[in-house]
């Protein structure tokens, strides 16, 4: 009798790239576009096998070892950006290849034998969405809850700017209010009902509220800030706190916590380090918020190649960081244009929750208040290189 499930498993690299090809030309999986191919894998090829053994031999073991890795698929994908309709959408396509695979090798099967594969297929398939559903709820559920903490500090800040009227940015912050106060609310809300949902209960439109609330809070929540930041440097609010710093650890701080982000698009991110001054006297906190943004771009406007980051004393007075990538680069006519607030290129691909136009409006505020230059060189489709050059010693006023 021919043994299914090991058919099955000698085609899991099939299936899998198969499955990986449909995903990307699926119109309906958009989160998967800006994903490497390791990432869409994650842990389908385990399922494929878990689900191979099963059918040459069930066994509860197996069984259980399916669901952790349906578990852990749905907070990969939350982590990844996917909707729910986006993880549905992409198990029913793996249903679909596997199915498709096995045809063949079930013709000369029983009818019995193949409604029996065909169920055991269909009931495993369906108890991995339902798992990685759950996990995937229970990871969108922890970070709206941070979002919702994070919104009440901001709407105490702006409540406290409306307060004082002198402020031109009251009028904005008014206007803020009412949108960041309905989805507080809202949220209050969403936690609620989350709560109270019994197992079992159908929770996919919670979800999809939920994804809503959770993007739309982001993208407001880094405008306020944003802007708020924007201002207090240009209003001379913003204090430095002067130290002597170790540059290495700064940079190497903010490489790190970006690290992630590179391997999920297969980027190396090189550090050259050979002359980097041991130490100088600025502000540590204001140096990483201004290195992690100029990587962060980097890595983000970069879909394949390098981000290299370079730091070396420059002469007894100077020191300087070149952060350099090989992507989309940004074309002469907007390299002025990018450092003004809310400027963004327009590129379909590149449009994000993440992005308001006001990171590099930010980086050049705070290289200025650490009495330091920016400047720009890129080229369309070759790459961008931003050197920053700072007093090895900032005096202060
Ligand atoms: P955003 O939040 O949109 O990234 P920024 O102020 O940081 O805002 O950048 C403004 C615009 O400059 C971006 O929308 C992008 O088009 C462009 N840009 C910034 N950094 C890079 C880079 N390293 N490579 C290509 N384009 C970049």
């Amino acid at each position: 009798m021919t043994d299914i499930g090991q058919i099955l498993i000698s085609k899991t690299e099939t299936i899998t790239n198969t499955w990986i090809n449909n995903i990307r030309e699926d119109i309906e999986i958009e989160s998967a576009k800006g994903l490497a191919y390791q990432s869409v894998r994650d842990h389908i090829p385990e399922v494929i096998e878990h689900l191979g053994v099963m059918l040459s031999n069930f066994s509860q073991d197996k069984k259980q070892e399916l669901e952790i890795e349906g578990l852990k698929h749905g907070i990969v994908r939350a982590k990844q950006g996917y909707d729910v309709t986006e993880i549905i959408q992409e198990y029913s396509l793996l249903r679909e290849i596997i199915l498709d695979s096995l045809a063949e090798d079930l013709k000369s099967e029983s009818k019995e034998k193949i409604l029996e594969t065909v169920k055991l297929i269909n009931s495993v398939i369906d108890k991995v969405i339902s798992l990685s559903l759950e996990s995937f709820l229970q990871a969108r559920i922890k970070e709206l809850e941070k979002v919702r903490s994070q919104l009440v500090l901001t709407n105490q800040e702006l409540t406290r700017l409306v307060a004082d009227q002198k402020e031109n940015l009251s009028y904005l912050a008014h206007e803020l209010k009412t949108p960041l106060n309905s989805i507080i609310g809202f949220s209050n809300i969403l936690l609620q009902q989350h709560k109270n949902v019994t197992k079992g209960q159908n929770t996919s439109l919670n979800l999809e509220l939920t994804e809503k609330v959770i993007n739309n809070s982001k993208h407001l929540l880094r405008l306020i800030n944003d802007s708020l930041e924007i201002a207090r440097c240009q209003a001379g609010k913003m204090e430095l706190n002067l130290v002597p710093t170790n540059v290495k650890a700064i940079i190497g701080t903010a490489i790190e916590s970006l690290e992630p982000f590179a391997r999920q698009k297969d980027l190396d991110i090189i550090f050259n380090d050979d002359n980097i001054p041991k130490e100088v006297i600025t502000d540590p906190l204001r140096l990483r918020q201004i290195v992690t943004n100029l990587i962060s771009n980097a890595i983000r406007y970069t879909d394949s190649g390098n981000v290299s980051i370079t730091c070396q004393t420059e002469n007894n007075q100077q020191w300087l960081i070149i952060i350099a990538d090989t992507g989309i680069g940004i074309s002469s006519q907007n390299q002025k244009e990018v450092f003004k607030p809310y400027y963004r290129v327009s590129s379909k691909n590149y449009q994000s929750y993440d992005s308001t136009g006001l990171g590099l409006t930010i980086v050049s505020e705070l290289v200025k208040l650490l009495q330091g230059e920016i400047h720009l060189v890129s080229e369309l489709n070759k790459g961008s290189t931003f050197t920053l050059t700072f007093p090895l010693v900032i005096i202060s006023n």
